[in-house]
């Protein structure tokens, strides 16, 4: 069985029947009867609401019908943590050359804690691949993560902005070079 039934938790191989580009007839749950999965056709915000506060069906239409299909859980995950290992990468390796003068009394456990604490809004980032949003909200969404980043590498490096800004913008432009590739390489 490939998903689930939202309502209760039942395996069902498909969700909804495709009769043209638009037109489609979401499938009843064998079990409870009722539709399978609702959410299919809801909007993204209802959702995202239905998460917060905690319903069980919106966490099962997430975890077995979205994350669950193999193959975009497989993709997904791997661009994200490549994503991240270069950003990484670059990231400490622009430190070394931008902010070598102010990096010697720190350890390495602080700017990554710092950097960790300011990406925290990357967590909608995640939720956005699986949903595809377009890309024009990624990219704000991108833009406001760089300038936390600065904020909180500045406070804790206590260096000049313009090194903080170089720092995390050769990191962040690394990550959108190498994320751009994986995806040009799968299409
Ligand atoms: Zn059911």
């Amino acid at each position: 069985m490939k998903y689930r039934c939202v309502e209760c938790g039942y395996g069902t191989n498909s969700l909804f029947v495709q009769y043209s580009p638009g037109n489609i007839r979401l499938m009843k749950c064998e079990n409870c009867k009722a539709v399978a999965d609702e959410y299919i056709e809801c909007e993204i915000m209802i959702i995202v609401i239905d998460l917060i506060v905690n319903k069980p069906k919106a966490y099962r239409h997430l975890l077995y019908n979205v994350l669950g299909s193999q193959t975009l859980n497989f993709k997904v995950l791997m661009d994200v943590v490549i994503g991240n290992l270069m950003f990484f990468a670059t990231f400490l390796l622009a430190m070394r050359i931008f902010l070598s003068t102010s990096i010697g009394s720190l350890r390495y456990k602080d700017i990554f804690l710092a950097i960790l604490v300011s990406s925290y809004f990357k967590m909608c980032l995640f939720a956005m691949m699986v949903w595809e949003f377009p890309s024009s909200v990624v990219f704000i969404i991108d833009l406001y993560v760089l300038s936390s980043n600065i904020v909180a590498l500045k406070v804790i490096t206590e260096s000049a902005m313009s090194r903080c800004v170089l720092t995390c913008f050769s990191a962040h432009l690394m990550k959108f070079l190498v994320t751009q590739a994986l995806e040009l390489r799968t299409l």
